[in-house]
């Protein structure tokens, strides 16, 4: 069985990066300022954290990512608290929590939110005409 639930307008967006991969997407995140200030904001702990003290931007934080992070935006999504996900993950270096980043990108997919995982995937969907308007996503259920 399908599940339909909305994406609404003002969107709960949560961004992640890798170590490698922080500074790419504080860039990207003051490129992209004005329209991310129109939504929810969250993100693992220490990229948060830069977040906040680099661009001013208010941005709830969960864990550090490799101390849970990653599971606590798992559980968020399957709660339906966070509805898009902007994770910059690094290919190019193994990670202590990679069960959960595997993880966290499969329930993603269980509960099709858009996800970009690089740049340019993210310049896509914020320029997204659903980026203005509420979106139905196609959950994946069998229950
Ligand atoms: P961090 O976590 O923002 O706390 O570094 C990111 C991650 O590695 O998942």
């Amino acid at each position: 069985m399908r599940k339909l639930h909305d994406i609404k307008k003002q969107k709960h967006i949560a961004l992640i990066a890798h170590d490698g991969k922080k500074i790419q997407l504080i860039n990207w995140i003051k490129a992209n300022k004005e329209i991310l200030s129109k939504h929810f904001l969250c993100g693992t702990g220490t990229t948060a954290r830069m977040i906040i003290e680099e661009l001013s931007l208010p941005v709830r934080a969960f864990e550090s990512g490799p101390l849970g992070g990653d599971q606590q935006i798992g559980a968020s999504i399957v709660e339906g608290k966070v509805d898009f996900m902007i994770f910059f993950w690094d290919p190019l270096s193994s990670q202590p929590h990679d069960p959960d980043v595997k993880a966290l990108l499969r329930i993603s997919a269980l509960y099709d939110i858009p996800v970009a995982t690089n740049e340019s995937t993210a310049d896509f969907l914020l320029n997204s005409s659903y980026m203005n308007d509420d979106y139905i996503r196609k959950e994946n259920s069998s229950i």
